[in-house]
């Protein structure tokens, strides 16, 4: 079965090299949409709490969240650094408090600090659940991601590793050891 959760980005973003008007910045608020799959956990009869999927997904993804994507060979990308950089809000301000956790992977890289992602590839909705994929698929059993942005939609569907052993108690996944990091149970 699948626990499915849903979060709201809002963001600004370029086509950069897009015959269209997507060619000029502008914003969204795109709606994402993560279904994790496993066996039904009978100590809580849930797949998967889905107030910790938001939890662990929303530790990296707030990076997109009020934040800039830009594709690494955006020449708009220097310029923005730069007047950040005259303003002295580049390496961050007081005000700017709701930030991820710094993240790197091979499609793209969060600077919580400048309100910024770079990207290898355009972002697109296909290119965000490719991001989003890559940033998660270690952490939870994802078997969906969809992504609607504006008139935008897509899906993608991944095959799903083995089951994951659950605290039957609060859901949550174990760690190494069988311990359970939120409540301590042991298997
Ligand atoms: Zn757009
Ligand atoms: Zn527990």
């Amino acid at each position: 079965m699948r626990s499915i959760t849903t979060f709201d980005l809002q963001y600004a973003h370029r086509f950069y090299g897009f015959k269209g008007e997507a060619q000029y910045l502008h914003g969204h608020t795109g709606v994402l949409t993560i279904e994790v799959e496993d066996t039904v956990n009978e100590g809580v009869n849930m797949v998967f709490p889905c107030n910790e999927i938001q939890k662990t997904a929303w530790e990296l993804l707030k990076n997109f969240d009020h934040a800039l994507i830009l594709r690494e060979d955006d020449p708009l990308l220097p310029a923005i650094l730069d007047v950040y950089e005259k303003q002295g809000i580049k390496d961050g301000h007081p005000q700017n408090t709701m930030k991820g956790a710094a993240f790197k992977t091979a499609l793209a890289t969060a600077y919580p600090d400048s309100r910024l992602v770079v990207t290898k590839e355009t972002m697109t909705v296909e290119g965000m659940i490719k991001i989003v994929y890559e940033l998660l698929k270690d952490k939870l059993n994802i078997a969906k991601i969809t992504f609607t942005s504006g008139v935008n939609a897509a899906s993608a569907e991944f095959p799903i590793g083995e089951s994951k052993d659950r605290c039957p108690l609060c859901g949550i996944s174990l760690d190494v050891n069988g311990v359970c990091p939120k409540c301590g149970y042991r298997k």
